[in-house]
């Protein structure tokens, strides 16, 4: 905890202050939780971020600090706001929810609560804090802790399926973004637009610059830049899928292979139309081969006219319902834009509005050689720029 009250009632900061400050205002002064109202003790080290604590048995909710890096990255954080000019608070208590923010910034009458979330938390809470700040009309964003991000590849991430909750779109004109601050390399990272492989692999759009040489607004804008190392990533992560099978599969793998089997097909001479980057794949429960193939062989195959309420009820349950991506303002529809690809390749084909109809029977390559080259084909119709 950064923030206590003194003897006289007021508010103290300690990161704020000198270090003789601190080391004086310790012998000389009592300080207590702005929360529960105990009294805390200053902690001072040579490596550690000067803090409050409360004592070990404390039952309070501020008595539970998230460490060193956390309280590091906060003040940073705050550091770097307030040296652009912006007016922030740290750690600011809002009783009408009883919510504390990390940081409350004030911005051309808008409020915007940055949380800077280095520990798990479930789902739940997260999806309640969020919902709560943007119930009292505090525009809310997470900021993950670098020790979260992890780096396959220079344009590749692994984010968990818990971590993709934090994706925040706030309009149509921006792009979809998970934000880190890292408080040890002292360097922002942004992925944006990533496509997601599999339930965990996202690709491309990554962006890590040092905090110093980024203003708040920056965070917001679109990383400007061809997508062809994306691509290329995608057709790697194809073709493993094509040749390896995964050593351990889940329950949901394990389903769709017998599946598959059972249909008489096999990953590696599957149609290049199944297996699609998709821009909203992270609302969808299991990988875009599962759910895709099932759309092309269970529905449009079988019945060949279909509509796209008929394809979205097929795949119902394969969908996160939106409340679970708070920081989503914008309508995204997987199963629409998958349509849309299949269409502009002219497998299926819109006879009237929102109906389609099978264009080009889906038959298996006959070799791995003519689908890798399909692939490849396919793929380029996704470079941009
Ligand atoms: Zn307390």
């Amino acid at each position: 905890m950064l923030k206590a009250i003194s003897e006289d009632g007021k508010m103290t900061v300690l990161p704020l202050l000198s270090k003789e400050m601190v080391i004086k205002l310790r012998s000389t002064q009592m300080f207590f939780c702005p929360n529960c109202k105990e009294k805390v003790i200053i902690r001072v080290g040579d490596k550690r971020i000067v803090h409050f604590a409360h004592q070990r048995k404390s039952q309070c909710a501020f008595s539970t600090g998230e460490g060193e890096y956390h309280e590091q990255g906060k003040i940073d954080l705050y550091h770097w706001l307030k040296g652009q000019g912006y007016y922030v608070e740290l750690e600011t208590y809002l009783p009408q929810i009883k919510q504390r923010p990390d940081l409350l910034l004030f911005h051309n009458n808008k409020k915007v609560a940055i949380e800077y979330q280095c520990a798990t938390i479930s789902t739940k809470q997260f999806i309640t804090r969020t919902v709560g700040y943007q119930k009292i009309g505090i525009i809310p964003i997470w900021i993950l802790g670098g020790k979260r991000m992890k780096r396959l590849d220079k344009q590749q991430l692994y984010i968990t399926p818990t971590d993709q909750h934090f994706i925040h779109h706030f309009n149509d004109r921006l792009a979809d973004s998970y934000f880190y601050y890292c408080a040890n390399t002292k360097e922002i990272a942004i992925n944006q637009n990533g496509w997601l492989s599999g339930r965990r692999t996202v690709l491309g759009n990554l962006s890590i610059q040092p905090i110093s040489s980024l203003k708040f607004v920056d965070i917001f804008k679109k990383i400007t830049k061809d997508n062809k190392e994306q691509i290329r990533l995608w057709l790697q992560e194809k073709r493993r899928f094509r040749l390896y099978n995964q050593p351990y599969p889940s329950g949901d793998e394990r389903q769709w292979r017998q599946w598959l089997y059972l249909h008489r097909y096999h990953p590696s001479t599957l149609p290049a139309i199944i297996h699609l980057p998709i821009a909203s794949q992270w609302k969808m429960t299991v990988p875009p081969w599962n759910w895709q193939s099932r759309v092309c062989f269970d529905l449009l195959m079988k019945k060949r006219r279909v509509t796209l309420s008929d394809c979205q009820q097929f795949c119902r349950n394969y969908i996160t319902p939106d409340f679970n991506f708070p920081l989503v303002y914008t309508k995204h529809q997987p199963i629409r834009e998958y349509l849309t690809l299949l269409s502009d390749f002219h497998y299926i084909q819109e006879v009237s509005d929102l109906t389609f109809e099978l264009q080009t029977e889906l038959k298996s390559y006959k070799s791995l050689d003519q689908a890798l080259e399909h692939d490849k084909l396919i793929m380029s119709h996704f470079t941009t720029l």
